[in-house]
């Protein structure tokens, strides 16, 4: 019985402290995503950090189960150490006009296929017209896009042939080919990285500054696995054979860049990969760079 008296008191304690809250800690949600805890933004928050980035994953072809789950955690974790506001998604529903206002920048995460339809696909255009920027991983490399003109031409740039898949996952040596871009600010010259290597038709038109290339004798671009087009070279030369490159885009020098690299989450427990998101991150949103140097060719 005497519990039964005492439970009221407890209930009240509780509601008084919580009274005493700052309003701000109901306008900064967090949630705890595998033990770590993130500030959450979306159309239920009054409050945005800023920038902010939208990461999109939807998937209407190949799905890169891994990729998107290790591309989608490095980057609220890096958004969260530099305090910027981030909202994942896979639902194509979010570019209309209101919600893509809230971002700065796009993420297409392993995108693949036809996630867009026709009408946000304009608003999307118009968005990243006023000068807001996008970044493209793996996937959203791939040949399932050329229904959408605009992506594959100006923002992709280049067209996916194919990959080794004996064995599927190799390592080889990534050269950096644009070393005084801020994308690639801190790295060293080269280095080595396990990844299924896309091989595309030709490198991006010169419209695109490539930052980063592949060293094809660091591993094997042959294989028999796809009869004509088992020979993936490009050429002898790094800057054969792109990997990351660059473009500004229009009157406001929207950034967009690509980089191949991704296939698997372990490519985000490399210092080098998690530095190149930072610094691309930071320059798609234009935090680095405001002067726009780095979209001189
Ligand atoms: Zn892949």
């Amino acid at each position: 019985m005497k519990l039964l008296y005492l439970l009221p008191c407890v209930f009240l304690t509780a509601c008084s402290s919580l009274k005493s809250e700052p309003l701000l800690a109901v306008a900064e949600p967090t949630v705890t995503v595998i033990g770590e805890e993130v500030t959450t933004t979306g159309r239920y928050f009054e409050f945005v950090p800023t920038p902010s980035i939208l990461i999109f994953s939807e998937t209407r072809n190949w799905r890169h189960e891994e990729g998107i789950a290790g591309a989608n955690l490095a980057i609220m974790k890096a958004a969260k150490e530099m305090g910027y506001g981030y909202f994942t998604t896979e639902h194509s529903g979010i570019f209309n006009e209101t919600d893509l206002a809230r971002f700065n920048v796009v993420v297409f995460n392993n995108m693949t296929g036809d996630a867009l339809t026709p009408e946000q696909e304009m608003v999307f255009a118009k968005w990243q017209s006023k000068g807001n920027g996008t970044v493209l991983i793996h996937g959203s490399g791939d040949a399932s896009h050329q229904d959408w003109d605009f992506y594959h031409n100006e923002l992709l740039g280049a067209t996916f042939v194919s990959h080794p898949a004996a064995p599927q996952f190799q390592e080889a040596r990534v050269e950096v080919l644009g070393p005084s871009h801020p994308v690639m600010a801190g790295m060293p010259k080269d280095f080595m990285a396990i990844d299924e290597w896309y091989t595309f038709e030709a490198p991006p038109s010169d419209d695109f500054i490539v930052l980063a290339g592949l060293d094809e004798s660091t591993y094997s671009p042959l294989n028999t696995v796809y009869g004509d087009i088992s020979d993936l070279r490009m050429g002898p030369k790094t800057s054969d054979h792109p990997i990351i490159w660059a473009r500004c885009l229009g009157d406001n020098q929207a950034r967009s860049v690509y980089t191949a690299m991704g296939h698997r989450y372990e490519t985000y427990e490399t210092p080098e990969a998690l530095l190149i998101l930072k610094n691309t991150l930071n320059w798609a949103a234009k935090i680095t760079d405001p002067q726009s140097v780095g979209c001189a060719k």
